[in-house]
């Protein structure tokens, strides 16, 4: 598994990680295992919420004897980010994870609290040990220039916002602001969440196509082209050992710019939308 820089300063981190949102419904021994399997084939960045229902106890299970080896991120609800609600969703995530720190904390969209209220208890958690790095998600180029103006340069670790084949919209702005402040963009849903390329439509067969000669899959293919550009980390959720250990495949795959001009315009970018599109 390739790694690299998750932010400015930052660790390297594994360029695919793994996802949880839905991973504690259905067979949850299948997730824990699928989860653990993913960890030793490298994709030890595990991405989870205080909103995704039971996952975080899923992953406290899957971790339990090798926390130092995880990259783990959790997120605070938008309702309880004050400066005090962030500090007690923090502290009940890390007793659901079964650990004592987070490697990177977010802000899961932007509420209606001051961004300045969250940044002060980020930092109060990190002095405390409890944190080690904390970022945002679903924010917008603009909401990002906010947000440098609250917390400085070199604080914000990542933005994890939406990102696959079909839905392209941070190209306009957001991958570039990052890549000029060194902030870590995580890609959220890199399969379109249950909507990806059908075999059968042009996509499809342009996946498959390239796929073909390096004996890899469609879905590495777009794991591969979605980690192109050097600030972009992917994060899957795969409930099953098989689809983890393809997922993980993916990080030793790189295209051609060739492939990647083909994939460009199969999948066009389209124009730049008003708002930040996400789930
Ligand atoms: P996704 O990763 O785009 O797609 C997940 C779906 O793809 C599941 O149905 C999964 O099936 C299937 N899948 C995974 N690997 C596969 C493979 N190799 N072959 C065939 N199918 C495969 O969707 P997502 O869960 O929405 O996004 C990923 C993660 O991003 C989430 O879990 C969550 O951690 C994060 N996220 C964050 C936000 C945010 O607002 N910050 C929003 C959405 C998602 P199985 O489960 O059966 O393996």
């Amino acid at each position: 598994m390739k790694t690299k820089q998750f932010g400015k300063g930052g660790p390297d981190v594994s360029v695919i990680g793994q996802g949880t949102w839905y991973l504690d419904r259905g067979d949850r021994k299948g997730a824990m295992a699928a989860l653990r399997h993913g960890i030793e084939l490298g994709m030890t960045h595990i991405d989870t919420a205080e909103m995704y229902g039971d996952a975080e106890l899923v992953i406290a299970d899957a971790i339990a004897d090798i926390r130092d080896e995880v990259f783990l991120v959790s997120k605070v609800l938008p309702s309880n980010a004050s400066r005090r609600g962030t500090i007690t969703a923090c502290e009940r995530s890390l007793k659901r994870l079964k650990t004592d720190h987070l490697d990177c904390y977010l802000l899961h969209w932007r509420g209606s609290y001051a961004l300045s209220e969250t940044v002060a208890a980020f930092e109060e958690l990190k002095r405390a040990g409890k944190i080690r790095s904390w970022g945002v998600s679903n924010f917008d180029a603009d909401d990002l220039d906010e947000l440098l103006k609250v917390a400085g340069e070199g604080k914000i670790a990542c933005n994890q916002v939406l990102y696959h084949l079909k839905e392209r919209a941070i190209e306009h702005a957001v991958i570039p602001w990052c890549a000029r402040h060194g902030v870590a963009v995580v890609a959220y849903s890199p399969f379109g969440h249950n909507d990806f390329p059908p075999p059968s439509s042009a996509g499809g067969k342009l996946l498959a196509k390239i796929a073909a000669r390096y004996k890899a899959t469609p879905r590495q293919v777009a794991l591969s082209f979605l980690a192109r550009e050097t600030p972009v980390f992917p994060i899957p959720k795969a409930a099953s050992a098989e689809h983890a250990a393809e997922n993980a495949a993916a990080g030793a795959l790189v295209l051609d710019a060739a492939e990647i001009e083909e994939l460009d315009a199969a999948f066009p970018r389209g124009a730049k939308p008003r708002s930040l599109p996400m789930l």
